[in-house]
């Protein structure tokens, strides 16, 4: 177990000023896996203004004194250190009523919801771990520290933290865990939006499909939209799965980027809506797209999820119909209008859709629509405006007007450049533009 310098020094200074030290909770969990941690926190016995007056050379952030948490800032770094404390109370099944510093670790660690992150350890004083979290690793089980039930009733977070802990380590929920999950689900109703998309998030960007299936009782919880796909036949001969199954192969059919996992999850929640049956019975879905889209936007906005994101979601989700071709021409258009990295994230939305279907398409072109891009990327392209080789002055300087009409030119103009119909040269532009004078400045 290898802590970074500063963490190791700060728990040295403080047992040698006479408390115990311990890194604790999630940074031990990954650095026995062998993965890098994203922070490390660490817990102690001394009392919060023990704590300060120890690291009183230091700079503090004390933020969070009132729940026992100094920040000491090391190299600019803030390692957080918290008072050992138990807390209770849950009335509103989301925060503690109240907490209480005690002495004792294994009270600290009992507060914790799995027994994954309910470790410590110290060099000097080796694993404080009381509810076998490590055996739990080396088996790969979730299991929540002591009655589940009653651990999701306190704070329902810990439901969709459980299903997303699982999914990024691949572990398996152990069963009377994963029942009080399920049975408690309900209960996330009242947590804060933006705490349940945080959760969401990491369990999406981690998920399998497998994942996303065994924990649809908990997803459909936090987004009620999916809700009537699961089960919904879609009366397709070219689906084999139902529409919540399919969306979890599309969404475990993506890299793991968040607005490209969030726009595979919702791509289809419109369908629902807009279902038809022809006299033939088959089902179709006009204008799902746009729908889906609509209904991605109204999800995001109620989770509270940053507008960058959600515009980009709602953009991949809106495009998801509009198949892409191999072709210069159209491939470049969409190029000029998404941009690289928009661009590549509907191809992969479109490819996993094409394979999410449960048999095996006719045709795809992905490979071709890669490597297509990329010859594009490598040519001289004129992807905005801004790119022609001439601009407004240009046009001024041949007796364009200022105003609309010159602005409708040089958006002609890159139009027929992007369709390679003039070059993107000057000369060439200026005689091109010249044809558009309006009659009365020629
Ligand atoms: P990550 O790598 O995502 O940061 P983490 O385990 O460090 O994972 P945090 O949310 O940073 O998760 O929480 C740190 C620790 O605090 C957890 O490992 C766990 O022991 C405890 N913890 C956090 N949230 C809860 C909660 N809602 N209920 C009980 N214990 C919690
Ligand atoms: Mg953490």
């Amino acid at each position: 177990m290898q802590l970074p310098a500063d963490v190791l020094q700060c728990m040295d200074t403080l047992e040698r000023a006479g408390f115990a030290a311990y890194a604790v909770g999630g940074c031990v969990r990954d650095l026995i896996l062998g993965l890098q941690p994203q922070d490390y926190d660490l817990c102690t016995n001394a009392l919060p203004e023990e704590i300060q007056a120890v690291f009183s050379g230091h700079t503090l952030v004390l933020a969070g004194v009132k729940h026992g948490t100094v920040g000491v800032v090391c190299h600019g770094e803030v390692i957080e250190i918290t008072t050992y404390r138990t807390e209770g109370g849950y009335s509103d099944n989301r925060h503690p009523d109240w907490v209480r510093f005690v002495p004792d670790i294994r009270e600290d660690l009992a507060r914790r919801d799995f027994t994954v992150n309910a470790m410590a350890w110290s060099p000097k004083r080796g694993f404080a771990d009381p509810f076998g979290g490590q055996q739990d690793l080396k088996s790969r089980i979730l299991r929540a520290v002591g009655n589940p039930t009653q651990r999701f009733q306190e704070d329902a977070l810990r439901i969709l933290r459980g299903a997303r802990f699982a999914a990024k380590y691949r572990l398996n929920i152990q069963e009377e865990t994963l029942n009080a999950m399920f049975a408690q689900r309900q209960l996330m109703d009242g947590l804060a939006r933006e705490r349940i998309f945080s959760e969401l998030c990491k369990l999406i960007t981690a998920a399998t499909r497998e994942d996303l299936l065994l924990y649809a009782p908990i997803l459909t919880q936090a987004i009620p939209e999916l809700a009537p796909m699961e089960g919904f036949d879609q009366r397709n001969p070219y689906h084999t799965y139902d529409l919540y199954t399919h969306t979890a192969a599309v969404t475990a059919g993506v890299p793991g980027e968040l607005s490209l996992r969030l726009a595979a999850l919702l791509h289809d929640v419109g369908k629902v809506d807009t279902f038809t049956v022809d006299a033939d019975g088959r089902g179709h879905f006009y204008g799902h797209e746009a729908k889906s889209a609509e209904l991605a936007k109204d999800i995001l906005h109620r989770l509270k999820a940053p507008t960058a994101l959600t515009e980009q979601v709602v953009t991949l989700v809106g495009l998801h119909m509009h198949w892409l071709v191999p072709e210069r021409k159209p491939l470049r258009r969409w190029l000029s209008r998404l941009g690289e990295s928009t661009l590549r994230q509907l191809i992969a939305l479109q490819h996993a859709d094409l394979h999410g279907k449960g048999n095996p398409p006719e045709t795809d072109h992905t490979p071709e629509l890669y490597d297509l891009l990329d010859t594009l990327l490598q040519e001289d392209l004129c992807l905005s405006l801004k790119d022609l080789a001439v601009d407004g002055h240009d046009l001024i300087a041949i007796g364009f007007p200022p105003g609309k009409a010159l602005g409708v030119c040089l958006q002609s103009l890159h139009s027929r450049v992007l369709d390679e119909q003039l070059p993107n040269k000057k000369n060439a532009l200026l005689r091109a533009a010249a044809e558009l004078l309006p009659p009365e400045f020629i």
